[in-house]
């Protein structure tokens, strides 16, 4: 497997030189919203360990991101009034990977509401403002 590239976008943010809708911040994880949502809320965590994908990164590293994913996930139900939750990891180009930097997408779902294809719309950044702070509003909450 290809080594752990420190200029990926992701490790920009982590770093702080590059932005981000951040919405949560702990010890050994990010949250930020996705700005090309396939969903409303769409967030990404990410660990602050570097590690390209599920393929090398440490099971506790992994862990703390599960954790991380499962509270967006319960603050962005009450946030969007989601029905339910869309938790993905891709790991490497072959299983749907783009940004090389470990990431869980968790996007809060709506009865017979699709996603959109990955990618395919840069959302609005006031629409991006007022989601994050929804969330952020929502994680105070829980
Ligand atoms: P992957 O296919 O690697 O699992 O997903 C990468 C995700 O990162 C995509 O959903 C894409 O919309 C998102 N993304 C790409 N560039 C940026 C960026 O600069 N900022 C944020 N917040 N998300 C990004």
């Amino acid at each position: 497997m290809t080594a752990y590239d420190p200029n990926n976008i992701f490790a920009k943010i982590l770093r702080g030189e590059f932005p981000c809708y951040k919405v949560y911040e702990d010890d050994h994880v990010i949250a930020f919203l996705d700005i090309m949502p396939r969903t409303p809320g769409h967030t990404l965590v990410i660990p602050k360990a570097p590690a390209r994908n599920i393929l090398d990164i440490a099971q506790e590293d992994f862990a703390h991101v599960a954790r991380g994913a499962h509270k967006i996930a319960q603050a962005a139900k009450q946030a969007f009034q989601a029905d339910g939750m869309t938790i993905a990891q891709y790991s490497e180009a072959s299983g749907g990977q783009v940004v090389f930097h470990l990431h869980m997408h968790v996007m809060p779902r709506h009865d017979n509401v699709g996603l959109l294809p990955a990618a395919s719309r840069k959302e609005d950044p006031k629409v991006l403002e007022d989601n994050a702070t929804k969330l952020i509003a929502a994680l105070a909450a829980l």
